[in-house]
């Protein structure tokens, strides 16, 4: 199915920056503890920084210890795209942007973080980028 938001490979590394890219088209992801956005508690809702779709928002993120900012659930179920995903030996599921096809992380279920939906949607920072609320 094609996503709403389709660019070919060149005009994405045109509009991303190089980390970017390899995170958000290359599914990559981001070394733990080094995004903008591990520790942020700033109120606002996080948009896909490839098409600025809404994807989550700050009321469900928590401290997950984990490296990455993690959130218990898309601001929309609709936001997000779960894929399967068989690389490196892990059978595990893949988030991806709805309207762009972008890679955002991977949700893990069942780990016992005290969360209404014990999910954890783990994410790239760089794959996000906040807009604060009320700016
Ligand atoms: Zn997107």
């Amino acid at each position: 199915m094609p996503y709403e938001v389709n660019k070919s490979d060149e005009q994405w590394r045109e509009e991303l920056s190089p980390q970017e890219y390899a995170v958000l088209r290359q599914a990559g992801t981001e070394r733990p503890f080094t995004g903008e956005y591990t520790d942020t508690k700033t109120e606002g809702v996080y948009e896909c920084r490839a098409c600025g779709a809404e994807l989550f928002r700050s009321g469900t993120k928590f401290e997950s210890h984990c490296g990455w900012p993690s959130f218990y659930d898309p601001a929309d179920s609709d936001a997000v795209e779960l894929i399967e995903d068989r690389a490196m030996g892990m059978v595990r599921t893949e988030v991806r942007c709805a309207r762009c096809g972008s890679h955002l992380g991977h949700v893990f279920a069942g780990e016992g973080y005290p969360t209404p939906t014990d999910q954890r949607y783990c994410i790239n920072s760089i794959s996000l980028r906040l807009a604060p609320a009320g700016e």
